[in-house]
């Protein structure tokens, strides 16, 4: 049986903590509810519904001095119409075009998307590949924390249950490609394994940063960093398939996939590997183009 719940909506997003901190730990905050909704009709129990999605100073997506914010309640159709042409704003522009529906994507928002924590959610990996900062108001204040440490196990993460998500910043990078690579059942269907990279160089068109974030492949979203390591230093022009193959495998080895209803955990260690390789190979092009590089 669905258990009742009190709603509350709060003016600011100060007085929506206020509110989360007086409900304890049954107060969850509402968003565009894609997930909380049917989290309670399977059963969820919730005390306090803090709906903050008319919070309209939280929904905003801009670049300013060389960083992206994007608000937490920014919608995923935002972010797939956002006109920005640098690597980062792309990339979350392409991915948010493949996630839900389009119905869906009017309601689902980014800081749902990430706070939700689910294994299979598409913007962690991309965002943990672009070093995402997220900014948190909670009962003790606010901080930063990086996006690789938000996640603590399905559906579960490291805020306190009084920390709302307030913003996502990146700081974009001179000269990076960002790319990813999803396996789906169907169009609509949550990811069955996710990958996102990220290639940087510098000027001399050396990588000077590698990223490999993976979905679905584990109990919380993975930064493969091992697998990272032997793009570093390479020049951009010596680049071949030996070695994307060879970071690709590494990619997999860094995945800890199951078996479920919806595939094999064989599928998505060797979806995890050839994924990774197309994902690369098009951040490699796509920064060779950049660079004027052969
Ligand atoms: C038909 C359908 C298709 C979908 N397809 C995809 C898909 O392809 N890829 C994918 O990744 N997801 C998919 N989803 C899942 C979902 O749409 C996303 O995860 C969505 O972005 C969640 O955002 P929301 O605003 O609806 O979050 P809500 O449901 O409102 O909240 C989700 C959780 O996050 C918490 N929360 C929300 N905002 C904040 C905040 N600012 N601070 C702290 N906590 C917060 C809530 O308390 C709740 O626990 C799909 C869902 C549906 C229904």
């Amino acid at each position: 049986m669905r258990s009742r719940f009190k709603y509350m909506r709060p003016g600011a997003v100060r007085e929506a903590v206020e509110m989360q901190t007086a409900c304890g730990s049954g107060g969850h905050y509402l968003a565009g509810g894609t997930d909380l909704y049917l989290d309670w009709k399977n059963g969820y129990p919730i005390d306090c519904c803090i709906d903050i999605s008319h919070l309209h100073e939280l929904d905003y997506l801009h670049t300013q001095a060389g960083s992206l914010r994007i608000g937490a309640l920014t919608s995923l159709r935002r972010l797939e119409a956002n006109p920005g042409t640098d690597y980062a704003s792309r990339a979350l522009a392409d991915m948010a075009r493949v996630m839900c529906t389009p119905q869906t994507r009017t309601l689902a928002t980014v800081g749902g998307n990430l706070c939700n924590a689910s294994p299979a959610a598409d913007l962690t990996p991309l965002l943990i590949c672009l070093d995402a900062t997220l900014t948190v108001l909670g009962r003790e204040g606010q901080r930063t924390l990086p996006i690789n440490d938000l996640c603590s196990g399905p559906k579960s993460t490291t805020l306190d249950p009084s920390e709302l998500l307030v913003e996502v910043e990146v700081r974009l990078r001179p000269r990076a490609v960002a790319a990813f690579r999803r396996a789906t059942r169907t169009a609509l269907d949550i990811a069955l394994v996710i990958v996102s990279v990220l290639v940087s160089t510098d000027d001399h068109q050396v990588i000077n940063a590698a990223r490999i974030g993976l979905g679905s492949v584990a109990p919380v979203p993975v930064r493969a960093e091992e697998a990272e390591a032997p793009l570093l230093g390479v020049p951009l022009a010596d680049i071949d398939s030996e070695l994307l193959e060879d970071v690709a495998a590494r990619a997999a080895a860094c995945a800890q996939p199951i078996d479920d209803a919806r595939t094999s955990a064989a599928y998505r260690s060797n979806a995890t590997a050839t994924l990774t390789y197309r994902a690369l190979s098009e951040a490699i092009a796509g920064l060779r183009a950049k660079d004027g590089v052969r």
